[in-house]
């Protein structure tokens, strides 16, 4: 059996300054996290609605690896109320196009996970908004960390490593390239 793992070495930096007590505060609730990840239209204008923000991923485990985070501190499905859970599902297809502009031979998965027993590793509900490649190998939320190595060279049965190139700033440039702002208002939902 053969198997393609994906190796980040930005989740290895995250997992050293887990392991180093280095993330003491959330960083989703941080305006300095929240504006150098912000996904930007051209002009600089973060893209976010009432309730939530669409940033890139810090430490992504892929290209293309986004995130829509509540802009307020809450940690489950549960707390969040009506409003937010709508404006939390119109930034994620807003997200979705905007990727799927950037990648037309994409799909797009996303993933929410909370609560103990889960790998969520920031306590801030955040959903995994990323590619489904025609390319991919592994599916679902295996993306985000099964076949997870923290070493290139780590022993597997068979190791493709896929290198992640497409994230943080360059990601930020990129999607500025297609971001319309202007289109934004057409996601909300009317009531
Ligand atoms: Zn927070």
């Amino acid at each position: 059996m053969e198997i393609t793992y994906g190796f980040s070495p930005f989740r290895k930096e995250y997992h050293k300054m887990v392991k180093d007590g280095l993330i003491t505060s959330c960083p989703f609730c941080a305006e300095s996290d929240m504006e150098s990840q912000a996904i930007r239209s051209q002009n600089g204008e973060p893209v976010e609605n009432e309730f939530s923000r669409w940033v890139i991923n810090k430490y992504p485990y892929s290209d293309g690896h986004t995130l829509v985070v509540p802009k307020r501190h809450i940690s489950s499905i549960h707390d969040m109320s009506r409003d937010e859970i709508i404006s939390h599902h119109e930034m994620i297809r807003f997200a979705a196009d905007t990727l799927q502009k950037l990648y037309p031979d994409a799909g797009i998965e996303t993933f929410l996970q909370y609560g103990k027993g889960s790998r969520m590793s920031l306590p801030h509900l955040h959903t995994h908004v990323v590619l489904a490649l025609p390319t991919d190998t592994y599916r679902g939320m295996q993306k985000l960390g099964y076949f997870e190595a923290f070493e290139e060279d780590e022993e597997k049965i068979i190791m493709l490593p896929v290198k992640v190139t497409l994230v943080r700033e360059k990601l930020i440039e990129a999607l500025a390239k297609v971001i319309d702002l202007s289109e934004l208002a057409k996601y909300t939902t009317a009531q």
